[in-house]
């Protein structure tokens, strides 16, 4: 590992060397730890922050479409202004404790759709974790509901007024989509010029329902739609075969691979070897809103994938990492992922003292054995101090988790009303 000073000027990495010169009060003495580059989570659905704990549905789901029916269109239902609120303060804090500072993200609620992404934007802009926002169109709400979730990712992606958000294009997967909806999608994200953001292949219903509807596969489908001309966020994946995942590598797409939800929800193993020999450096690491930290995520996918083969490395998982943050640097129009000049300023500070050895050739297999959220201590975002010494800087905690549970309470209530 490299000793040296950082010199941040405003958003970005200024230099990178020892002896660097700044104003007394400017300085941070992090002597003795790790510094590095925040981590961005590829995939994540804010809207599930309240979820944890609440009462089990009514029915036991016995598979993937009923999980969604039986929990998550239920409870994306039951979203009101303030439940969003919640939601997006406490993933903020969640993910920035984990030293996750971007947070790309797949929004829903269907009885709020107008204005839902600026809530978002709010609450995390508040906390100072960078967003990439998106809302899930789908034609499950009806024409209307379908076309407001359009009007809100183009309203969003138009008005730009976050400086630490950016967009792109939701919607929720081809098995709850038509091809009208389809077009609509690819034509109104081409016209944007953002990535249309969508689950696919996550279960291997989406592949089912594709033929039936096309006689294709999704992938394909999603191509004769103008979704993959977007250079899209596909999600999941687990049940692309070798021809779709050679289609998404060369029509520039980008893979997003959670493998805690995969398993979750039993959906079946994600073919990410495949994945990583075809897309080499656009196969991203997802939460999918399991909770906000890479760290958990990044060791199950490596032990998930030390169980299938050997030949599942350590640098697999933390180089998923190292693409997420260059899909979002892509999307902020400025390099992310780095500690180096240019580079935008969003740094964790590890309180690490190795045991043995840390290289930069082994850094991977430190991760892998030992990397926590708990040794998360300070985070930067954007050149500012957003966590210091383990406490959220800009706002209070405690009192977000206190507002939250009412609000958890409430969200629980609304939803034991929905019926299955
Ligand atoms: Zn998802």
């Amino acid at each position: 590992m490299r000793r040296a000073d950082v010199l941040v000027e405003e958003d970005r990495i200024a230099e990178v060397g020892a002896g660097l010169s700044a104003p007394e009060a400017q300085r941070f003495d992090a002597e003795g730890a790790l510094v590095m580059p925040g981590n961005v989570c590829g995939h994540t659905h804010l809207y599930s922050v309240l979820a944890r704990g609440m009462p089990p549905p009514p029915r036991a789901p016995r598979n993937f479409p009923e999980i969604l029916r039986f929990i998550w269109w239920r409870l994306d239902r039951a979203l009101d202004e303030p439940s969003i609120r919640s939601s997006g303060l406490i993933g903020a804090i969640d993910a920035l404790k984990a030293g996750t500072t971007t947070l790309i993200d797949h929004h829903a609620s269907p009885s709020c759709i107008e204005g839902s992404l600026d809530l978002l934007a709010e609450e995390l802009s508040r906390a100072g974790v960078r967003g990439v926002l998106c809302y899930e169109v789908t034609d499950r709400n009806g024409r209307d509901g379908r076309d407001e979730g359009v009007r809100e990712n183009v309203r969003f992606a138009r008005e730009g007024r976050w400086p630490l958000m950016r967009a792109m294009f939701g919607a929720h997967a081809g098995f709850t989509l038509d091809d009208e909806s389809l077009d609509e999608i690819g034509r109104e994200a081409a016209g944007l010029g953002v990535p249309v953001h969508i689950h696919v292949a996550e279960d291997v219903c989406d592949q089912e329902d594709a033929i039936r509807r096309s006689g294709k596969r999704v992938t394909h489908r999603l191509q004769d739609h103008g979704v993959l001309e977007t250079q899209p966020l596909l999600a999941h994946g687990v049940h692309l075969d070798p021809e779709e995942i050679r289609l998404a590598a060369r029509t520039g797409a980008w893979v997003a691979h959670n493998c805690r939800s995969n398993l979750n929800n039993r959906v079946g193993r994600a073919p990410v070897r495949a994945l990583l020999e075809e897309l080499g450096g656009r196969v991203v690491m997802g939460t999918d809103g399991i909770d906000q930290d890479l760290f958990a995520e990044s060791r199950t996918a490596f032990f998930r994938g030390r169980e299938d083969s050997l030949e599942m490395l350590a640098d697999q998982a933390t180089g998923m990492l190292a693409a997420g943050a260059e899909l979002a640097g892509r999307r902020f129009g400025r390099p992310l992922g780095r500690i180096e000049p240019g580079y935008l300023a969003d740094l964790v500070i590890y309180d690490y003292t190795p045991p043995t050895t840390l290289t930069p050739d082994n850094l991977a297999w430190h991760w892998a054995f030992s990397f926590t959220n708990a040794l998360v201590k300070d985070v930067m975002v954007n050149g500012e101090w957003v966590v210091r010494n383990r406490s959220m800087v800009r706002v209070d905690g405690g009192e977000a988790r206190a507002q939250a549970r009412e609000q958890a309470e409430r969200l629980w209530g609304r939803m034991a009303e929905i019926p299955l």
